[in-house]
């Protein structure tokens, strides 16, 4: 299988030293990219600010900006069967980037913001037979705004997550499926959750409409 695996935060300048971001450490990106290999994959990490060193992949493609990852993603696309969007990519970035340091001195500064590309729905309009996985970290109706991302995304897997995972070891999530089955993993390590995705999408890569582990379940740890 090949994997492209995105992870980390991008970074939004506002000027050539202050920029928007997030408090995504990458962890869960690196652990699926680690398990995505441990599974005999070949690997395209496409990595934002990460927190440490990337793990060993097949090919590592560092990014700053949402636009910088969505070329980089667009540009390996075709060559994955399987596509994971870890990655916390900033929603909105300055309007414009202001050459050198902006200078303080008005008590206000209005900031404008546009929209970034959306790489995952960019993604689902032009999905071929490849897998696709996102992430959605929602505060509320975490299950609810998931299905309706995996729907509108064409996304055969969701895995929802809450705030508290941000920078974490250790993490509580959901998995979603397109096939209406689901799995609870409540407080597991992220290598663990890596691992189980990737067993999820070799699953269904072989059986893109089936079951992909029997029925919904919930796990407990250690499970
Ligand atoms: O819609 P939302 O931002 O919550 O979706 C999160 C999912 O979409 C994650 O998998 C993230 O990597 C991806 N994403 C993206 N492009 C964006 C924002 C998020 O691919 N601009």
């Amino acid at each position: 299988m090949r994997y492209l695996v995105t992870a980390g935060p991008t970074r939004e300048f506002i000027d050539d030293v202050r920029f928007l971001s997030n408090a995504s450490s990458g962890r869960m990106g690196c652990a699926l990219a680690r398990a995505a290999k441990d599974a005999g994959g070949r690997v395209t990490l496409v990595y934002g600010a990460i927190a440490g060193a990337p793990p060993e992949c097949d090919r590592l493609v560092p990014v700053t900006s949402a636009e910088e990852m969505r070329n980089a993603v667009i540009e390996h696309a075709a060559r994955a069967d399987a596509i994971i969007m870890a990655a916390a990519v900033a929603d909105y970035r300055p309007a414009e980037r202001t050459p050198g340091k902006i200078k303080k001195s008005a008590d206000e500064l209005v900031l404008r913001l546009a929209r970034t590309p959306d790489i995952l729905a960019e993604l689902g309009r032009q999905k071929g037979g490849r897998i696709l996985v996102g992430f959605a970290l929602e505060a509320e109706n975490a299950r609810e705004n998931a299905l309706q991302k995996l729907r509108e995304k064409d996304l055969d897997l969701i895995v929802v997550n809450s705030p508290a995972a941000m920078g974490a070891d250790r993490a509580s999530v959901e998995l979603l499926f397109a096939s209406g089955e689901s799995e609870e993993l409540a407080d597991f390590p992220k290598s663990e959750i890596a691992a189980r995705i990737i067993r999820a999408v070799e699953t269904l890569k072989v059986n893109p409409q089936g079951s992909t582990d029997g029925p919904s379940r919930t796990a407990d740890p250690g499970s």
